[in-house]
């Protein structure tokens, strides 16, 4: 039997909110049926194993299953007001990945796509008929369902998860899930069993395997220590581990003392030196001064470009 998405009685992800998407109800994550994609860019910022030299095609879906208060997408993440969607069809969102891929860029991302499976498999299916074969890599917040990613297996080379939070008050507080800690342990160890650790083609680029991405938050440090914890435990040290210092405090959270400044030295100090005594082995640790490159404007064009 072919394996599919049921959007009838949705548990695409860990939010298992019941409703029937076929017919227009909404979940958490207040979408549809509708393809959802909000721009499709190239992005020079990932990892290097990810970007190379010509950077990824990254496709970003609109709303998400988590509702971060800090998301740098909020733009388009946000569940509770309709993103413009620039009309991004399935025929104009193929044109815009082919003609990048054209340029040589190998690699295709999609962003946020834990809530939105069933269309980011069309968009896959669409480019492959236009004969292109880019690496697939699933950018994902790490609150991934599980019969889902079984479901993606095939499809998916590079997994590429966030590790938020090891405390699900915090996750409960800051991104709208009283169960992350559990879930995301479940959805990176089913990454893991697919794909194995990182391997990477002639190029040095990456071809297939897992990734973890953890932001460090301010103020929460015993949060981040908690997470290489048992990310050392469960994965072990030779999991490729992104550490990320590239926080920077949105108006949303604002109001939280902690999260309304940005990262400081000591503090980071802190988690490399945790990150130092576990003994990971492979991966990258981002500078401190990154807080304010990354922030994207998806009110442009390319909104990840500085003018
Ligand atoms: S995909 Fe959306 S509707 Fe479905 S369970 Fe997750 S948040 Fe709820």
């Amino acid at each position: 039997m072919k394996a599919t998405f049921d959007y009838k009685d949705c548990q695409i992800c860990p939010q298992d909110c019941g409703v029937n998407r076929l017919i227009g109800e909404k979940g958490f994550c207040n979408t549809g049926m509708e393809l959802s994609v909000s721009s499709v860019v190239t992005h020079k910022g990932e990892e290097p194993v990810i970007s190379g030299d010509k950077g990824i095609c990254n496709v970003f879906f609109g709303h998400c299953n988590l509702q971060c208060l800090y998301c740098q997408n909020h733009q388009i993440s946000r569940n509770v007001n309709h993103f413009d969607h620039k009309d991004l069809d399935l025929i104009k969102v193929t044109q815009q990945i082919v003609r990048r891929l054209k340029t040589g860029i190998t690699h295709l991302g999609f962003v946020s796509p834990s809530h939105v499976p069933l269309q980011m498999k069309m968009i896959i299916n669409s480019v492959r008929a236009e004969q292109f074969d880019p690496v697939i890599v699933y950018n994902s917040n790490g609150y991934d369902g599980l019969q889902t990613l079984k479901t993606l297996e095939p499809d998916i080379d590079i997994y590429l998860p966030d590790f938020k939070y090891a405390d699900n008050e915090l996750s409960l507080q800051y991104s709208g899930a009283g169960d992350y800690v559990e879930n995301v342990v479940k959805s990176i160890s089913e990454m893991i069993a697919q794909k194995g650790e990182l391997k990477l083609n002639g190029y040095g680029l990456a071809s297939n395997g897992v990734i973890i991405r953890h932001l460090v938050l301010p103020g929460h440090i015993q949060n981040s220590i908690d997470v290489l914890r048992i990310i050392a435990k469960e994965f072990g040290t030779s999991i490729h581990l992104s550490l990320m210092a590239q926080y920077y405090p949105m108006q949303a959270i604002k109001e939280y003392p902690n999260m309304s400044r940005i990262l400081n030295p000591i503090e980071y100090d802190q988690v490399l030196e945790e990150l130092e005594k576990l003994g990971f082995e492979n991966g990258w640790v981002q500078e401190l001064e990154s807080n304010s490159n990354y922030l994207p404007d998806f009110e442009k064009e390319e909104p990840f470009e500085r003018n």
